[in-house]
């Protein structure tokens, strides 16, 4: 076997493969880290996942890894593996620009708790990963830097915001990858890609270090192709953190212990509930099909099926759409042109009003500058109560919908997204149809349960992949894992193998 050979097939493992290999000594984290560079270096020109690659930090990273292992001190099950962390967690070594002109090229003094958190684990960083700027949008068509490419179907959305991240894996450039989700950015991508992706509780992850877009929504979560690995992410960074003062001072799930079980049993005495309202117009019925057969499946399994009737999520979307924009009209007045990042017209010959105002229209994107609008709207005197206010009394609704549905299920289920990859372009002009993509996903974020989306087959229109979305209560992320393992177990085994194997190889460059 060639060197290519072994580095293009350490690409194909999981992470928890990878990590055996590690423990077992069988391969270096320096040459897992390099294969993966490598693919970077064939596939990257088209999928455009990342918007830095760090070759020499990853490289550093991963010969400490070894290091450490050698010294018998691995501190954590994926010290040595690799990971894409998308470009809104702050990285003192590596730029953060989330997406957006308004920060290239800035380099933040600290990094996210998460970052750290993954650095303390062994966890290898890669680079970061491009997404819709500051995380608004569902297609990275958004990004300052030009749109990530489905590696499905490279004239497609990889989804958004956090597309780069979900196409790392797809394309096999990472194995692991950390995602945010303020209305289905881990979701959404995780769905149009056959990843899995998980919005873990809210307070669940600390948010110290994220930037904020909608900071009573926005939550940091794990990305992969299994479960599993979904599961040693999740627990790597998780956790309560006092630096954020909204994170949960309570044990943290055990994620990877659920996953396991799932793996390996049934789902007898799971109650999962089908959400009635998602489904019907607007759904594509191939998208349709394949979460039924899912259902079928998880009634195979031994769950006890129900529809529940869930009747104010339909609200969801109106009220998402004027709270994150509010939240993001007052989270983006810091970027004012004097703290950080883009400064356009300082000629000395303008006031700092001006200053600020340039560079701002320069900065900022139309998508970003439309919320602020619209959430400056939704703020002011003689509109508050009527827009900001009833969304808030919405999102109650929504809450008690939930508790009302959690006495009767341990799980709700849906499909993640009302359609598959849809093609760059299409809905660039439309930004009510792209906001649709998020119709699903968004009632988790408003009541700040955990959810998960899990590959579920492929839509027979297309070809393309379709996304289960598994949600649970707060603080019960272990369900996710537990329903979502025994899921992907019994599809795996239906179908022949993981549903990824099945994406087009990309041509090498
Ligand atoms: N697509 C949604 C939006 O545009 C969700 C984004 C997100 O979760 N960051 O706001």
């Amino acid at each position: 076997m060639t060197s290519t050979d072994s580095g293009g097939s350490l690409t194909r493992l999981t992470a928890s493969e990878l990590a055996e290999k590690l423990q077992a000594g069988e391969v270096s984290s320096v040459e897992v880290t390099q294969a993966h560079l490598d693919r970077i270096a064939a596939v990257d020109r088209d999928v455009h996942a990342f918007l830095h690659v760090d070759t020499e930090g990853a490289l550093a990273a991963a010969r400490k890894a070894d290091e450490d292992r050698a010294a018998g001190e691995a501190p954590s099950p994926l010290a040595g593996v690799p990971l894409a962390l998308k470009d809104v967690l702050t990285t003192s070594d590596m730029p953060t620009t989330c997406g957006s002109k308004m920060l290239e090229g800035w380099v933040p003094p600290y990094d996210a708790t998460v970052t750290r958190k993954l650095r303390e684990a062994g966890v290898v960083v890669l680079g970061k990963t491009n997404m819709d700027e500051f995380a608004m949008g569902s297609s990275t068509e958004n990004s300052a830097y030009g749109p990530t490419r489905n590696p499905w179907d490279l004239e497609r959305i990889p989804g958004g915001s956090g597309g780069g991240s979900s196409a790392a894996l797809a394309a096999f450039e990472a194995p692991l990858a950390i995602g945010t989700d303020t209305g289905g950015s881990i979701r959404q991508p995780g769905a149009v890609t056959g990843t899995v992706g998980v919005k873990p509780t809210y307070g669940g992850v600390s948010r110290y270090g994220l930037v904020a877009f909608s900071s009573s929504l926005d939550q940091v979560g794990p990305c992969a192709r299994t479960v599993l690995d979904a599961a040693l992410l999740h627990e790597v960074i998780a956790g309560h953190d006092p630096m954020d003062s909204t994170s949960i001072d309570q044990p943290v799930p055990q994620v990877v212990a659920a996953a396991k079980q799932g793996a390996q049993g049934d789902l007898k005495g799971v109650r999962v509930g089908v959400v009635r309202e998602f489904s019907g117009e607007g759904y594509q019925p191939g998208v349709e099909r394949a979460f039924r057969a899912a259902v079928d499946q998880l009634v195979a399994l031994g769950a006890e099926v129900v529809e529940v009737s869930c009747p104010h999520f339909v609200y969801a979307l109106p009220a998402y759409y004027l709270i994150a924009p509010s939240e993001c009209s007052s989270n983006l007045a810091r970027f004012d042109a004097m703290r950080y990042g883009l400064r356009v017209g300082d000629d000395g010959s303008r006031s700092a009003e001006e200053v600020m105002s340039l560079t701002r229209e320069a900065g900022f994107g139309p998508e970003v500058k439309r919320r602020i609008m619209l959430g400056t709207y939704a703020l002011s005197a003689g509109y508050y109560d009527a827009y900001y206010g009833q969304a808030q009394k919405v999102r109650t609704l929504i809450t008690r919908d939930f508790d009302a549905a959690f006495e009767k299920v341990d799980v709700l289920v849906s499909p993640t997204t009302p359609t598959t990859a849809f093609k760059l372009g299409e809905k660039t002009d439309d930004p009510l149809a792209m906001y649709l993509s998020d119709l699903c996903t968004i009632p988790a974020n408003l009541a700040g349960n955990a959810a998960m989306s899990v590959p579920c087959g492929l839509a027979e229109e297309d070809g393309l992949p379709v996304g289960l979305q598994i949600m649970a209560p707060a603080m019960a992320d272990d369900r996710l894992y537990r329903v979502g393992a025994a899921y992907e177990a019994a599809r795996d085994a239906a179908q022949g193998g993981p549903l990824i194997d099945r994406v087009p190889q990309l041509e090498v460059a």
